[in-house]
Order: structure tokens, then sequence, then C-alpha cells
């Protein structure tokens, strides 16, 4: 986004407005190339019957299935693989710096995989418009089809602090990506091919992106990478995320420093040691298990078992207490017996994380464990995941209850997309766009709000994995 506004393009949210339409792909497991390839479907429609010039696909499909982007979906004008984010303007028929006379609109969809959010939405179904589903038929047929294997090439691209940004989440709140690729030889993930080698970015470079975001009325920043635990590995730091997060934290006015997607054996005592001494840094860690059988973890070239994940997790709750947990477990993955699939639920009893996603198992061509036979029936792997689900709510239920007579400082994010009654905010147990979500219906002893301030609040009601507050007071 930032290269395109630099070069003279506008952003639009319409997509019917824009003239170039990016689409921003994930492509990690099947239901996330259904949903990238039904997004680009319908973005090629604008083509026929908007103003779209230019439709442009971005991302890990491209890395993918480059080839086959092009020949099976002709309304695509461009493909940019996740290593070449700059010939976007090439694409796009801009050129870096020049500012055309009539700005071109554009809009960049970007697709995500849903079911690692916790909660309702995992278990409920969409619905589908006639268009939708039309396109959901089309990209299964692409699907089908397009398998061209592995990227030959991996990518090596890292954006530094120089690189142009538009933010496109809420004024306050902003991701950082640190490092990018992964070494782990996880054998049923593919993010190694299509993210390439493990590439932290420069120390100083993430510090001055983070003292730019906050010059600009960023309080919030959430660090990520496929593995943000390994940061500073490849340069030659050890404890290198303890490192930056305790840089990060002095940066004056940032309120809430957090990152995601921990490696479960990098937690170190200087991590969490870190964690705890700044008040800044979010009490919470997203530290994805994928299961809890020594067996399937074995499999799955993780290694670890249940015991000594609950050690880690003593470990974390000592060294940091009232942190808020994540995790996200795969369910499903060949050869998962019945007593595996107890083993993780009993270990989902045992550790009560605060918030928990569930994916089914998707068979990737790519991945090592595509070799593997003794493949589970959907149906089998669906009613797993329902279960474990179901397993996470009542736990969920239970613990939000001991949030109710707490007063917390609450993120005031703005009116509520569920109910125009009521307004939405998080606290810093809750991660942007993931976790619960805590309504406001009471503004206590303000008139209004300001969307991107922080108050004082009271819980006063919980649900299965929302909470429901009434703010006390701004925030001192
Ligand atoms: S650590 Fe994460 S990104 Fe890396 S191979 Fe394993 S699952 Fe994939």
């Amino acid at each position: 986004m930032g290269l395109l506004d630099r070069a003279g393009a506008r952003l639009t949210a319409q997509p019917e407005d824009a003239e170039i339409l990016v689409v921003n792909t994930c492509s990690f497991i099947d239901s996330a190339k259904q949903e990238s390839v039904s997004t680009i479907l319908e973005m090629a429609r604008h083509k026929a019957s908007g103003r779209a010039k230019k439709l442009i696909v971005a991302g890990c499909l491209v890395e993918r299935y480059r080839d086959e982007i092009q020949k099976s979906i002709p309304e695509v004008d461009a493909v940019v693989g996740t290593g070449e984010l700059e010939s976007v303007l090439k694409a796009a028929g801009l050129e870096p710096g020049s500012a055309p006379a009539a700005p071109s609109p554009f809009t960049i969809l970007t697709t995500a995989h849903a079911a690692v959010r916790s909660g309702k939405e995992a278990l409920s179904g969409t619905h589908k418009s006639r268009a939708e589903g039309d396109a959901r038929e089309r990209s299964g047929r692409f699907l089908r089809d397009a398998w061209a294997g592995a990227s030959s090439t991996l990518p090596t691209y890292l954006y530094d602090e120089t690189t142009p940004r538009l933010i496109s989440t809420p004024r306050a709140s902003a991701y950082i990506k640190i490092a990018e690729g992964c070494d782990h030889p996880c054998t049923f993930c593919v993010i190694p091919n299509l993210r390439g080698k493990f590439r932290s970015r420069r120390f100083e470079s993430v510090v001055a992106e983070a003292e730019q975001l906050v010059a600009r009325g960023v309080s919030e920043i959430t660090l990520i990478g496929q593995d943000t635990t390994c940061y500073g590995e490849d340069l030659g730091f050890k404890d290198g995320l303890a490192a930056l997060l305790d840089t990060l934290a002095r940066i004056p006015n940032l309120k809430w420093l957090r990152f995601l997607y921990a490696y479960p054996n990098r937690i170190t005592g200087k991590l969490l040691e870190t964690i705890a001494r700044h008040e800044n840094i979010c009490k919470y860690l997203d530290l994805p298990l994928q299961h809890a059988s020594p067996g399937v973890l074995k499999r799955m070239k993780r290694g670890a078992s249940a015991d000594i994940f609950l050690k880690t997790l003593s470990k974390v709750r000592a060294a940091v207490p009232g942190v808020a947990l994540r995790t996200s477990f795969i369910v499903g993955f060949p050869g998962e017996s019945i007593r595996d699939f107890e083993l993780l639920e009993e270990f989902i009893k045992e550790a009560k994380f605060d918030w928990l996603g569930v994916f089914n198992y998707s068979h990737e061509e790519g991945s090592a464990a595509y070799a593997l036979e003794e493949q589970l029936p959907q149906r089998t792997i669906e009613s797993r995941r329902r279960r474990l689900m179901k397993l996470q709510q009542s736990i969920s239920r239970r613990q939000k209850k001991n949030w109710v007579g707490r007063e917390f400082t609450l993120l005031a994010e703005g009116p509520s997309t569920e109910t125009p009654l009521l307004w939405e905010g998080r606290t810093e147990f809750h991660a942007p766009e993931i976790d619960g979500k805590v309504f406001i219906n009471d503004f206590g002893p303000l008139a209004e709000l300001e969307p991107g301030r922080y108050y004082r609040a009271l819980v006063t009601e919980s649900h299965d994995y929302d909470l429901v507050a009434r703010i006390v007071s701004p925030e001192s």
C-alpha cells in the first residue's frame, strides 16, 4: 500500500471504485487457498462491471501457483510473489516516485484463514451468496488443477524502516514484522516454501520503524514473524527478542507492546523476565503448540509432549503472573489415533488456555506429511475440531466469569460491528483481531468515547468468549 501510495495512487476501501485491484493472498492450508481464489474471482467481476483496469494477485498463492494463476484466471493482469513486492508498481503501470496528474484509486484485499480465530465464528457456518457460491465452485476447479510444485527459488525480500507504509489497522494499533521465513521442519507446513529461510530484520531498523509509528500516533505495537522467538539468531544475537522488547518498551508513549507466534522451546527465562519487568509489555503469550500427544508431535517433527508443555506453561505463569495464554492445535494429522486425540483433550482441560484456535489438518502438496499414509476422513477431522471447540467453550465460559467485578485498562476501538448500541474495546489480554471482545454498554461518567483512547473499565458481565464492561474513567 505504501509503495502504491508513494507512486501517486490513492487507496479506496471500495473495490467498485478502484482502478487497480490487488488481492494479497494466503495459501498455507486448503481453506486459505479457497478463500484466496474466491476473492480473486470475485474481484475479477469488477473488471467486467466496475472501474477496474488492473487485477494483481500478490502473496503466498503466487509462490505456490505462479503460472497457473495467470493461465487459469485470464482476468489477472500480473502476479507479485512474497519476495518481489516492489514489482507491484510495474504491475500497476506506475513508476516509483512519479505522481500521475489523476491518481488511480486502488484497493488491497487481504485474505486470511478464519479458523485461527477462537470462538463463535469458528463454530458457526457463514452465509454465502450465489455469486460467492459460483466463485467457490470455480476456485475449487482451479485448486484441483493447479498444483505446480513448490517454488524453486525461495524469496529473500525483507522490508525496512525506509519502505513506505500505509497503516490499514485502526490508528492506535500497528503490526511490525520483525523477521521473515522459517527454518523449522514441521512436517505439515509449507510456509518455509512460501516465505523462504528465516531472516531477521536489523535491530535498528525495527526500532526506527516503531519510533516512526509512535510519532504518527500509534500506541499499540504487535510484533509478528513466522517465529518471533528466533529473532536475531541469524544475526548472532542470543535472546534477541528479549533485547528487542527491552529497547522498544522504552519508547515514550508506547502504551502496549506484544509479540505473536512464539515457538515453545524458545521461551527463555530472559524473555519471560523482560515481559514481567516492563509495564507496557502486554502480559500475553501466543504459543502455538499444534498437539500434545508425543507420537503426533514426533511425526510433526516438533517434539515434546503434554508433560513438557505443562512444565513450560507453569514456568510462564510463575514468571508472568496473570499472563493470558493463546495457543492453536491441529486435529486429524495422519495417523492421529483416538488415544492421541484424547491425550490432546486431557491436556487442554489441564492447561486451561485463555484463547484457543483449532485447525483441521490440511493435506498440502509440498509438505513432508504429504507422503504419510493413514489419512483420516474429513468427517472425523471436523468432528474432532468441533469437540475441542466445545470443550474450550466451557473452559472459556468458566474463566471469563473470573473477570466480572475487576477493573482493567481498555483500549476503545469504536462502535461495535455486531450492534450499533454498543462499543467495542480490548484489554492487554486481547490481541488485535483474533481474541474475544469487550463490549462497552455504559460510558459511566463520560458523554462519549474516543476510538484509540484508553479508559479504566469495570467488567460487569461475561459470556462464552466476550465480556461486557462499564467505563469508570479516562486512563490517566
Ligand atoms: S514453526 Fe510455524 S511456520 Fe515454521 S515450519 Fe513450523 S508451523 Fe511452519
